[in-house]
């Protein structure tokens, strides 16, 4: 996902917390969501049929479901029923509570429906385009899918699922995966169903009903890329979202298969620049330009298909997997189309970001602390996970990385990962001890705040230069430092490995160094004030 930077304060600051989330006794397998749209109201009508495994011994069996309240907002249950027997249930503000009457055995499956109507409170996004067109956008991420769905919504219980959605006639539907059907019910309505057959976490499940210029702009391995716009951008939405074609090959090389059977690239009113939902990726409306402003837009959020989407953090404090991995692929692949300039670039403005963070905001990367799930989208998951990804790089060099990303994907395609997970693969193929490394750059606050003085000795021609960590815990790194000599000693680069409080390197020159430069080649996430010493 990549934030609309002033929205990000307006809305759901508050995620009012509940002491046991439902969720850890059942694994749902299954979502099939029937919902009626209209022109006429805002009141949408739904019906689940959710099947799901038992985990743990249980008579009841919990939702995540806002309830409607007293501006009339959120959803209403009229019945749950299994096959045709009505089962009793339990709705408070943000649960559905469902009663068997007896014990559900570890091990059990289940299959229920859910009847309910009301007005989405949040997580479907029903309004106008800035055309004055009409549309429902589901917006998930985080866990926003409950204001209209019932479901786990949590990242760790991914699940297949069909919507199905009967709209007025005019409008187009677009959803996850293969649409199935699409059939005139002759009374101005119109039924489109598609199934997900890859199991997706609920944060980027979707729909979006509106009407749309659709146009397949290439196929990519196989895989069917479409752009879907607003009829009044169709030329210039069509040209922007073929990009994504471009792109794609880019992360199917590299990291390997794509996920999904198709790639929806959709404008839409999403309330985020971009939202990463499986292969029908939502963008805010004004990122159609004709001029493929937007590029590494569509990179970040294809990149999530792969990070994200496909291998999913296990809790949100690991939110980095996907968007540390967002960020830094994005960097690659602009590495891979503009070049290295391009790419540096970036890095550099991803670190100057993490610092002025660093100062604001004494958390780590990994922070279980958070419980309003919003903060998570912050530097920390960004830039500075997508930096940690490049040391990562930078120490073990190109070829252990990729490998290293490539082992990962494959294990945790489909599932869930965690920062530990992540750690033992590239400890794994890399043959290195990193726990050093994940400690100090996750799970600490901060980076090392560098002072270099130095100074250069005429009579022993010797410059001698002081290294100091100035924050609170010592970091351990591989410091690259550049000395710029006169024309004898020439343009000298050293690398040395930094631990402890004070370094001190000692290096013959002729003559008085021009200029001393600190990590020349920007491999290393760190603040650095150099100053010379006069004698
Ligand atoms: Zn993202």
């Amino acid at each position: 996902m990549k934030l609309l930077t002033a929205l990000l304060f307006l809305f759901f600051l508050a995620n009012i917390g509940y002491s046991q989330k439902p969720g850890a006794d059942i694994d749902v397998l299954h979502y099939r969501f029937a919902v009626d749209l209209s022109d006429a109201t805002d009141e949408i009508r739904g019906s689940a049929t959710i099947t799901f495994t038992v985990l743990k011994p249980t008579n009841s069996v919990r939702f995540d479901f806002v309830k409607q309240d007293n501006n009339k907002k959120g959803m209403l249950v009229s019945k749950v029923l299994e096959g045709q027997q009505p089962i009793g249930f339990s709705h408070d503000q943000h649960t559905l509570s469902i009663n068997f009457g007896q014990k559900l055995e570890a091990g059990t499956q289940k299959k229920i429906e859910i009847e309910y109507s009301g007005i989405p409170k949040d997580g479907l996004i029903i309004t106008n385009n800035k055309y004055k067109h009409r549309g429902f956008f589901a917006d998930h991420w985080p866990d926003r899918a409950k204001n209209w769905l019932p479901c786990i919504d949590h990242p760790a219980d991914k699940a297949m699922l069909d919507f199905v959605i009967t709209a007025p006639e005019h409008f187009q539907v677009v959803a996850n995966g293969v649409q199935v059907e699409e059939t005139s019910l002759g009374n101005g309505m119109k039924l489109t169903q598609y199934t997900e057959s890859t199991p997706l976490p609920t944060k980027v499940m979707v729909i979006g009903v509106a009407d749309f210029a659709v146009q397949l702009s290439d196929v990519v391995n196989n895989i069917p890329v479409y752009a879907w716009v607003y009829p009044e951008d169709r030329a210039k939405g069509f040209h922007d979202y073929g990009q994504a074609a471009e792109i794609l090959p880019f992360f199917i090389n590299n990291v390997g298969p794509y996920g999904y059977k198709k790639l929806a690239n959709v404008q839409s009113k999403t309330r985020f620049g971009g939202l990463e939902n499986a292969s029908a990726i939502f963008y805010f409306e004004g990122s159609v330009t004709g001029t493929r402003r937007s590029e590494s837009l569509l990179a970040h959020e294809i990149a999530h298909q792969w990070f994200g989407n496909m291998a999913t953090e296990k809790e949100w404090a690991h939110i980095w997997l996907s968007e540390g991995f967002a960020t830094y692929m994005t960097v690659l692949y602009m590495e891979h189309a503009h070049g290295k300039d391009t790419a540096r670039n970036m890095l550099i403005q991803d670190r100057q970001k993490t610092i002025a963070h660093a100062r604001n905001s004494a958390r780590p990367v990994v922070d279980s602390g958070v419980t309003s799930y919003m903060e998570l989208l912050n530097t920390n998951s960004y830039q500075k996970g997508g930096w940690v990804l490049h040391m990562l790089r930078s120490q073990l060099g190109d070829s252990a990385f990729w490998r290293s990303i490539r082992t990962y994907y494959t294990r945790f395609a489909g599932k869930n990962a965690s920062t530990e997970d992540l750690q033992k693969v590239f400890e794994e193929v890399s043959g290195n001890n990193l726990s050093a490394f994940f400690r100090q750059w996750l799970y600490t606050a901060g980076q090392p705040d560098l002072a270099v003085n130095w100074k250069y000795d005429a009579q022993k021609k010797i410059v001698a230069i002081e290294i100091q960590q100035q924050q609170n815990t010592l970091f351990q790194f591989p410091l690259e430092i550049q000395i710029a000599g006169g024309p004898i000693d020439g343009l000298i680069t050293k690398s040395l490995p930094v631990k402890d409080k004070q370094t001190v390197l000692n290096i013959p020159m002729t003559d008085k160094p021009a200029r001393i430069s600190i990590d020349p080649n920007i491999k290393l996430l760190h603040s650095a004030i150099v100053t010379e010493l006069k004698n």
